[in-house]
């Protein structure tokens, strides 16, 4: 049994908890590691080293920053099929698409590269006479990040490179399903040179978390997770003082239009759908079908989902692995009975795809709900498996009201021809990432990455331009030479002559 320590200063601990949460091959249903769940303790003296390292860090000149991160993006590159290999073995998903994650990690340490181009400042000269103005943004302190199990390697990317650019330093809470891939960018950033306590790493659960949210050293936090917990740590780090940015869950749409290319649309609904199992924030998990189109549809979509190969990820020709656990895979499972009795037909039965290899492992197969409504909890929830819904609606116009009820605003997409359509969706949509003829429309590492509605608490979104307004704080200076002209004493508010 092999456990996963934590990394606190520099080094491997594990630290002085009793309480331990085993690690699942989820394509064997079998226990391959350890974990041990932090105490607060443990946590404060993550918090601790962060805090002692952040003042010879954050004036650590900002070339030096930024080359830390060029050495650490290099080795990254080098390493990423052993990384690609740790989050199969800890989250399930198919070899390919793991690397396809990394590389998207990998975009936001090349972003953080290119940081001193960000970071500059403005600066307004003789603004009154002898005066000139100048801004800076500068770091904040401790950042925390807490991330979730189904990007074990890049949404942890999304945060610590360019809060770490930026002057600050870092502890992060990554889930306790794949905790390993969290050690292992933690060592490669240290073997890049990155002195002892600016990236720390803490596993754990709520305990672990209450104790980041709660304690006066850390100065913001970026979670991403499910929504219930998303906006209890936008509540209670807010409530602490804090700086806090809170992705959560999402549901997100894909609209077909009749005169959409209906091969292309079965293909990006089938990819976006049942891709990592279902287990992407961005997965599109409904289809809105819009007029006459959907019998042909859904006889393309059954077509693709039958011809998906299911099985162990490490092996050749597998297209979709298994769900996180055993519980999670009951909760998919639920989910598929409870559309069944709220009427929706179930025209791809997942509970009976036939699995390349063990059994054991955490499967559910691909399955697809045509004839769902919107009162349908199959429908209004998020079930995070591998279960694309159909909505058959009869206008454009009723697919946009559809779209814009839903509680969540992650990401949605439009399949059609009609760029007057398009323009016209893309404004009209109450959604923060959209696609036009695209599934997932995951913005690139210089954008930033956020949804709207419940999917997202706080003001930033995460990465890009606005991860860098996150990670820092403005300072603007107004400043005179005793040299420039001496006004006297002058009891008015100061105007600008
Ligand atoms: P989760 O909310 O269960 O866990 C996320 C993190 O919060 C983990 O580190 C976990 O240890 C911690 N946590 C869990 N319960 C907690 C509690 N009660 N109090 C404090 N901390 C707690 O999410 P998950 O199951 O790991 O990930 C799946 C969810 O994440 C889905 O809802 C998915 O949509 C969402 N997600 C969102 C995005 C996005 O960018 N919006 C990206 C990836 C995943």
């Amino acid at each position: 049994m092999i456990d996963i320590p934590h990394y606190i200063n520099g080094a491997r601990t594990l630290g002085e908890t009793d309480r331990w949460g085993e690690i699942y091959n989820p394509a064997l249903g079998t226990v391959v590691a350890r974990v041990p769940m932090a105490s607060r303790t443990d946590v404060e003296r993550a918090v601790e080293a962060a805090r002692s390292a952040f003042g010879t860090w954050s004036q650590t000149p900002l070339p030096a920053r930024t080359r830390l991160l060029f050495r650490f993006r290099e080795m990254l590159d080098q390493r990423r099929h052993e990384l690609a290999t740790i989050v199969t073995r800890e989250h399930g998903k198919v070899l390919a698409d793991a690397g396809g994650s990394i590389q998207r990690g990998l975009e936001n340490v090349e972003y953080a590269c290119g940081l001193g181009e960000l970071l500059k400042g403005d600066y307004s000269a003789q603004i009154g006479q002898g005066i000139d103005s100048f801004s800076m943004r500068q770091p904040l302190g401790v950042c925390a990040g807490i991330t979730p199990f189904n990007f074990p390697v890049m949404v942890p990317l999304w945060m610590f490179p360019l809060a770490i650019a930026c002057g600050n330093t870092f502890v992060l809470k990554p889930s306790e399903k794949a905790p390993s891939a969290a050690l292992f960018l933690a060592e490669l950033l240290t073997a890049a040179g990155a002195p002892p306590g600016v990236l720390n790493v803490i596993h754990g659960d709520k305990i672990a978390v209450d104790s980041l949210l709660v304690d006066p050293r850390v100065s913001a936090l970026s979670f991403v997770g499910s929504t219930p917990v998303a906006e209890y740590v936008y509540q209670t780090g807010s409530r602490h003082s804090k700086r806090v940015q809170a992705l959560g869950g999402a549901k997100n749409h894909l609209v077909v239009l009749p005169d959409a290319d209906l091969e292309q649309a079965a293909d990006a609904l089938v990819s976006a759908a049942y891709g990592s199992a279902g287990e992407r924030c961005m997965a599109i998990s409904v289809g809105v079908v819009v007029g006459d189109i959907a019998d042909e549809l859904v006889h393309r979509l059954r077509e693709k989902i039958s011809a998906l190969t299911v099985g162990d990820g490490t092996a050749d020709g597998t297209e979709m692995g298994p769900l996180i656990s055993r519980e999670h895979q009951k909760k998919v499972l639920g989910y598929v009975e409870q559309g069944l009795r709220e009427g929706a037909h179930l025209v791809s039965d997942g509970r009976i795809a036939s699995i390349a290899g063990d059994n054991n492992g955490f499967f559910v197969g691909p399955c697809l709900f045509d004839h769902a409504a919107p009162e349908m909890r199959i429908y209004r929830e998020e079930i995070f498996g591998p279960v694309l819904i159909l909505i058959r609606v009869a206008s454009f116009a009723e697919a946009v009201t559809l779209v814009n009820g839903h509680e969540f605003g992650n990401g949605c997409a439009l399949f059609t021809r009609d760029g007057d359509a398009a323009r016209e969706f893309v404004r009209r949509v109450e959604v923060g990432m959209v696609g036009i003829n695209v599934p997932l429309p995951v913005p690139m590492a210089f954008h930033s990455f956020g949804g709207w509605k419940r999917s997202l608490f706080g003001d930033t979104a995460m990465y890009g331009p606005e991860g860098v307004h996150f990670y820092t704080r403005l300072k603007t200076v107004t400043a005179r030479w005793p040299t420039g002209i001496r006004a006297g004493v002058d009891l008015q508010f100061p105007t600008m002559k």
